[in-house]
């Protein structure tokens, strides 16, 4: 571990997922010395990672974060953020983003598809009850198409992704945000794990470091830009702990549910996670081939109601559809760190409609009607608390000279599809602009 006296960068990089690992790892390929500070550990290639008790180790609150009304958030922290327990699905930027907000990063999310090998699974790999699903919703009208995933079979060691790829990527299959971490660390950034970043530190109205504790010491460290990349929940508390007093007011979720139903047929359990989608803009939500891990599932069903834990033996004939709806903003993350995100009427329009839709496609594929029934709702795109043209211009700078922020917290309005590329080509952008 570095001392305090070697806490200086050109770039200060607070957060490790997808905004704050590109970031690091842009930075450094172009000569920028980098320090990157991450509030978890690194858990890769420990024996439990990927496992039910892993998950409950780096997630916020051992996954049991929930919103005032009840919304479960996953919130994993570890280096890597949030992609340790993706589905490694992959979508460009909405439309809106570069017609509304004159934001275009098509340039760099192409380059990082192309660096990725993003594209769907093969079709052998997307499984079959999966494609049973896609091909029910297409014979009613619904123009599903394969998912364009993070993931490449060939260099899984083994690849039995199921849908415990949620928990933590153990066949190798999946990219993680890590790996950009494991590139910047090669290029020099100093990564420093288990440093959690409190406050701003700020000289004449300028942000010149950051403040908090690292393995449990204060420390301090110094550079001429910082960039918040701490997540939808982690930015705005360290904005508002540090004066921004609208930061983390008002926010989105891309807020999901299952719709699930179980048939005579083999179930989708145990195949990769989303590997079809529909993507709706037009009625505000997507739909997705889903399940949860055999573990989770009865969790889930019981929050919704005890009577659906009785399909718990029945798992490996389960089919599961995800609704990711375009969320209102919402709600506030508060100081003391209780969360509130209600459904706004909008919202719970939108999820009438999917639901009916699910049910539909469900009954298509082969499940019982008597069995369809909706989980609770769940949150895992936690973002809009830092919000483009709000908060920040668009080129994610704030009011501060030398602070920028850089993850899901910036989006101007719920993405309501997969964040992670944005993100990336949203870091990429700011890399090049940093260092011109
Ligand atoms: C179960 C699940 C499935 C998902 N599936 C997909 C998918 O298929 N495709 C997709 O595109 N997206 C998916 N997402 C969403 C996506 O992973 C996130 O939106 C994305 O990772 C957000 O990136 P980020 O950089 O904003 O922050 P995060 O990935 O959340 O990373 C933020 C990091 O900052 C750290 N941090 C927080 N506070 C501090 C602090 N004070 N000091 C230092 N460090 C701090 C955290 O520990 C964390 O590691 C999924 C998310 C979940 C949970």
């Amino acid at each position: 571990m570095s001392g305090e006296s070697a806490l200086q960068a050109d770039v200060i990089v607070v957060g490790s997922g997808p905004g704050g690992a590109t970031l690091a790892r842009e930075l450094a390929k172009r000569g920028k010395s980098v320090l990157l500070f991450e509030h978890g550990s690194d858990h890769r290639g420990a024996a439990y990672y990927g496992t039910y008790l892993g998950a409950m180790l780096y997630s916020d609150k051992a996954g049991l974060l929930f919103t005032q009304e009840g919304l479960n958030i996953v919130r994993p922290m570890l280096v890597g953020g949030a992609t340790n327990m993706y589905c490694g699905c992959a979508a460009p930027p909405p439309p809106w983003f570069k017609d509304k907000y004159g934001i275009d990063i098509d340039a760099e999310c192409a380059e990082t598809m192309q660096e990725l090998e993003v594209a769907p699974l093969p079709e052998a790999q997307r499984g079959n009850a999966s494609t049973r699903i896609a091909h029910a919703a297409q014979a009613l009208g619904y123009p599903w198409e394969p998912q364009a995933k993070f993931m490449r079979p060939a260099r899984a060691k083994h690849f039995d992704c199921g849908a415990k790829c949620m928990l933590g990527c153990r066949c190798g299959a999946k990219w993680n945000a890590a790996e950009y971490v494991d590139e910047a660390v090669a290029l020099g950034a100093r990564c420093h794990t288990r440093a959690v970043v409190e406050r701003l530190f700020v000289e004449h109205g300028q942000c010149t470091g950051v403040t908090g504790w690292l393995r449990g010491f204060p420390f301090t460290a110094h550079a001429d830009t910082v960039v918040l990349c701490a997540g939808g929940i982690g930015t705005p508390n360290i904005l508002r702990l540090s004066g921004f007093v609208d930061a983390g007011i008002g926010l989105t979720m891309d807020t999901t549910v299952m719709v699930y139903g179980v048939g005579k047929e083999r179930g989708i359990g145990l195949e990769p996670p989303m590997t079809w989608s529909w993507e709706n803009p037009g009625d505000g939500y997507m739909l997705s081939t889903l399940a949860d891990p055999w573990l989770l599932f009865p969790m889930m069903a019981a929050l919704r109601n005890w009577q659906y834990v009785r399909y718990w033996p029945q798992w490996k004939n389960l089919l599961g559809i995800m609704i990711k709806l375009k969320d209102d903003v919402s709600g506030r993350i508060y100081q003391d760190g209780a969360i509130s995100k209600p459904m706004t009427l909008q919202d719970q329009k939108r999820l009438a409609e999917a639901e009916a839709v699910c049910r539909k496609i469900l009954v298509e594929a082969g499940a019982d009607p008597a069995t369809l029934f909706m989980s609770p709702l769940r949150g895992t795109h936690p973002s809009g608390t830092v919000r483009i043209g709000e908060m920040l211009d668009s080129n994610l700078q704030t009011t501060m000279p030398g602070l920028y922020v850089c993850d899901a917290s910036v989006f101007p309005e719920a993405l309501d599809r997969p964040t992670v590329l944005t993100i990336i080509g949203l870091a990429k952008r700011l890399a090049k602009r940093l260092c011109n």
